[in-house]
């Protein structure tokens, strides 16, 4: 087994670099993508993220052997296994991201990443707290089809950092790279609360599974960002659990247990839609 250094713990003196040339940048060119409190608020979540990455990253690894016991295939190291891998990977991201607007459940771990009225790389790193204990279950397919645990969880890293950079207003458009690949502007397009964002290129690395599944959108009229219903709040508790505690609150609110059920499981904004017939997507939350 090769010994693969914890990329995403490499990288971080990189992310605060780029982010404080970001600041910089911003302060010429008088852009105003900053307002410190926001800042503040998504460097607390992406710390607290780092921290319980310890927790997820033992359980996945966990998980991830577990299941590579019973592997169909007998996957090494060879360069083609990492290319393989890579388009896999990218392809679960896709399916795991997209699952994350579409289900509750999810949505209440990754309304976090979305909380931010601002996009810059400090929005990058406003980051869950709570998605690690679920959130592996979509990548246990890999090591069952025999990929090597080590390997998957490097191909998870090296798609969380290209994530990173997208996360900026400074890039606008990159020719022919955005037939391709997720760039910022796709990115953009994602975290936007417009009626014709929401729900939009859920890429990772690699926009083409947003083409292929018809979830993309190219960007256009002017992004606002942040949710259809922001939460006004700068505190991290509040940024970390505020869905599961409307879920709860739903849930003992419901009429019966199929109520109950797509309380939890049902797209976002459901019990909203229900009242006051609004926006049938996540991103009402
Ligand atoms: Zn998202
Ligand atoms: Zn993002």
């Amino acid at each position: 087994m090769p010994q693969i250094p914890d990329l995403i713990n490499l990288a971080l003196p990189g992310f605060v670099a780029l982010l404080l040339l970001e600041v910089v940048l911003d302060a010429v060119m008088r852009r105003d993508l900053y307002q410190f409190k926001d800042t503040a608020a998504s460097l607390a979540m992406g710390t607290g993220s780092v921290i319980l990455g310890v927790v997820s990253k033992a359980l996945a690894f966990a998980a991830y052997t577990g299941v590579h016991r019973f592997a169909i295939f007998n996957i090494g190291y060879q360069w083609w296994a990492w290319a393989l891998l890579f388009f896999a990977e990218d392809l679960t991201y896709y399916w795991f991201h997209r699952t994350s607007h579409e289900c509750r459940l999810f949505w209440a771990s990754h309304v976090v990443h979305h909380s931010s009225q601002r996009y810059n790389l400090g929005t990058a790193l406003r980051q869950t707290w709570t998605g690690f204990f679920m959130s592996f279950i979509f990548w246990l397919w890999l090591p069952l089809v025999g990929f090597p645990p080590v390997m998957v969880m490097t191909m998870q890293a090296v798609s969380l950092l290209y994530q990173f950079w997208v996360h900026t207003e400074l890039v606008r458009h990159l020719g022919p790279l955005e037939w391709v690949m997720n760039t910022p502007s796709h990115h953009r397009v994602h975290h936007g609360s417009n009626q014709r964002y929401l729900d939009r290129n859920h890429a990772g690395v690699l926009i083409i599974w947003d083409r292929l599944f018809g979830t993309f959108e190219p960007e256009g009229e002017k992004v606002i960002y942040g949710l259809t219903k922001n939460i006004n709040s700068y505190n991290p508790l509040r940024i970390a659990f505020h869905e599961w505690i409307d879920i709860w609150n739903d849930v003992r609110n419901a009429q019966d247990w199929k109520e109950s059920l797509r309380c939890v499981f049902g797209p976002p904004g459901q019990r909203a839609e229900k009242s006051a017939e609004l926006l049938p997507t996540s991103q009402t939350q």
